[in-house]
């Protein structure tokens, strides 16, 4: 599957499950207390992710999808952000967990908490599966994080590039050619 395009693979599929799982634990072991878990999955990127956590997940959880448009280039945000697909239902009271792919500068998400927390949810955390080392520079707060990757633009697992990519099992870099070719 796209022969020759990943120039090496960063984290593998067992990596990713094994990940999954203990992210998954935590999340239990901190929502003892009862009350609906609502997790909130931003697409298109976290649904991979979204999908095994909550099936890894010990304990019932509502799914919940918004998709956002965050302007600015295919590969960088702006920390404007549209809602092309808002939540089905209310959350308030809920306890939430926003389900995230991957925090780079963290614009997009710390947009995302104050919009959720303007909606009165009992709690409110993210879960994410990789972070960038440009998200610490920005004051939001991640409870959950499964790996901390270096400043490499990467794809697969939910992640795209030119909406390529996303169905690998497993996270990578492109080749240079990629991006010079004009897939
Ligand atoms: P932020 O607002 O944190 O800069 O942007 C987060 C969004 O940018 C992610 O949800 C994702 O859509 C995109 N993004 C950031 N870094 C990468 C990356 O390395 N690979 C891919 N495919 N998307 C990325
Ligand atoms: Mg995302
Ligand atoms: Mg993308």
């Amino acid at each position: 599957m796209y022969d020759g395009d990943i120039a090496s693979v960063l984290i593998t599929e067992q990596q990713i499950k094994d990940k999954v799982a203990e992210l998954a634990k935590q999340v239990d072991e901190d929502n003892q207390q009862g009350g609906d878990l609502l997790l909130v999955g931003v697409l298109k990127g976290a649904v991979m992710f979204m999908t095994d956590f909550a099936r890894a997940l010990p304990q019932p959880a509502q799914l919940e999808f918004m998709a956002v448009s965050s302007y600015g280039s295919s590969t960088s945000s702006s920390g404007v952000v549209r809602i092309l697909k808002d939540l089905d239902r209310d959350i308030a009271g809920k306890n939430v967990v926003i389900v995230e792919d991957i925090i780079d500068s963290g614009l997009t998400l710390s947009w995302l908490l104050k919009n959720l927390a303007s909606r009165n949810p009992a709690s409110l955390e993210v879960c994410t599966l990789l972070r960038k080392p440009d998200a610490v520079q920005v004051d939001v707060p991640v409870r959950y994080v499964g790996f901390d990757i270096p400043n490499e633009f990467v794809v697969g697992y939910g992640l795209d590039y030119a909406e390529r990519y996303r169905d690998l099992p497993y996270i990578g870099t492109l080749d240079p050619k990629v991006y010079t070719s004009g897939v």
